[in-house]
């Protein structure tokens, strides 16, 4: 089991968090079943509404944790990854790139599909008028806070990324000036980021593990109250999620086919350690090792687009993300029954973008940056909660695709010419070779 992945110690054994949400959901369905099935008394509904608290405790501190963490991975990223300056535009621009096709990609499943709407649930007239209307100016004049720091408490996330930036920005220049003039004054703030960000990430891992028993209670819950349906909504949203992450992986392909020298065959080759490790350990991060060594000894690109790819991407890099938050919101919409029209998956559109920036490469990241979309389009965060039951799936799932994004900005950067030019023969064997 990777550090990364957590477990519960019984009877001398580890349980990995995937089986314990597993156990959690089936003895879930079974007592909401035994409490009513959606036709309870009067009694199991009241207590169907206490099963629900530790969920929305879960909730609370995952909305208390998305803005420092944020600000911390952005800031730490950025003092403590290096990027050459022409590269780093370029960078950018293949990373906007990217990032705006996947949510594109999204937010055209979620509305051709429209898996919020497969199942008639009751949960309509909960949230009426509760978006908000796209306003671009008002989008542009608020995107700078009134003070630094009232984009954490406000949770504001296109704030909040402007304030990471700009601090980001600046101490990353402030860092290299000191370097240059052998100077290390910036090393007690890139410590202080460094190790603020771990205990984040630490505080976070605690919150994760109790994720179980937010889903045994949310479920347990909803089965009573609503019956079934919310779970056929369910899997309707895991199969437009799962088709949009496989059209993203087939975009990715493709750019890679017509943007640089390597071949799909050789990049699915040389991913699939990479791959098989994203979905065991739903972390970018945790993978980043593998990533680079496939992108090296087994795609055969330039050390140095090699790094910049794998090492830069799964800091910022996190299509499968930014693609799943704009799904999840139009998800939630539709299934109470709001209409986002164009504008506002606009802003949906936006902040996915800012939110998958600032997602780190750690599993349920993205579970807990989402909560910032919802505010900055109006739904209700709750419902986040009917989210958390499939998030242990999903999460594996768009953290491959997060991974096999950083090797695609790897093998754009190598551009069109490989490192030594390989006979077709011999491309061939290298390829069986590593199939
Ligand atoms: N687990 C994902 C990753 O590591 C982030 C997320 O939760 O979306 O890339």
């Amino acid at each position: 089991m990777s550090e990364h992945e957590q477990g519960l110690r019984l009877f001398g054994k580890t349980i990995p968090l995937y089986l314990q949400i597993l156990a959690a959901l089936v003895l879930a369905v079974g007592l909401g079943v035994l409490l009513g099935a959606g036709n309870p008394s009067p009694q199991n509904a009241e207590l169907a509404k206490d099963l629900a608290i530790p969920c929305s405790l879960v909730l609370k501190a995952l909305r208390a944790l998305a803005t420092p963490l944020i600000l911390l991975a952005v800031l730490h990223s950025f003092l403590t990854t290096d990027i050459p300056g022409r590269s780093g535009r370029r960078l950018a621009l293949i990373l906007l790139g990217n990032t705006t096709v996947a949510i594109l990609i999204g937010l055209f499943v979620a509305n051709v599909l429209r898996p919020g709407t497969w199942e008639k649930i009751s949960f309509a007239g909960d949230a009426q008028g509760m978006t908000k209307q796209f306003d671009p100016w008002g989008l542009v004049e608020s995107s700078v806070p009134e003070a630094v720091l009232k984009p954490l408490t406000d949770n504001n996330v296109i704030q909040l990324i402007v304030v990471a930036l700009s601090f980001g920005i600046v101490l990353r220049a402030l860092k290299s000036e000191q370097v240059a003039a052998g100077r290390s004054d910036y090393r007690p703030i890139e410590q202080f980021i460094t190790i603020m960000f771990e205990a984040v990430i630490r505080i976070l891992t605690w919150v994760i593990m109790l994720v179980p028993i937010a889903v045994f209670g949310i479920v347990a819950s909803t089965v009573t109250l609503k019956g079934f349906a919310p779970f056929k909504a369910l899997a309707a949203f895991i199969i437009a999620v799962l088709l949009a992450l496989f059209l993203q992986g087939c975009y990715y392909l493709l750019r890679v086919r017509l943007g640089s020298w390597v071949k799909p065959r050789l990049f699915l080759a040389g991913a699939s350690d990479a791959l098989t490790t994203a979905f065991s350990t739903a972390s970018s991060t945790a993978t980043m090792p593998i990533t680079f060594r496939g992108l090296i000894d087994k795609v055969g690109l330039r050390e140095s687009s090699a790094s910049l790819g794998a090492l830069v991407g799964s800091n910022f890099n996190n299509d499968g993300t930014a693609l799943y938050e704009a799904m999840s919101a139009l998800f939630i919409a539709q299934i109470l029954g709001l209409n986002l029209n164009l504008e506002q998956q606009l802003i949906v559109v936006l902040t996915s973008i800012f939110a998958s920036v600032g997602a780190a490469g750690i599993p349920e990241a993205g579970l807990v940056t989402m909560t910032l979309v919802f505010t900055a389009v109006g739904l209700p965060t709750q419902y986040i909660a009917l989210l958390i039951t499939v998030d242990w799936f999903l999460d594996r799932c768009r953290t491959c695709i997060n991974v096999m994004g950083d090797m695609t900005v790897s093998c754009l950067l190598d551009g069109k010419e490989p490192k030594l030019a390989m006979e077709p023969a011999l491309e061939e064997a290298f390829v069986s070779e590593v199939d």
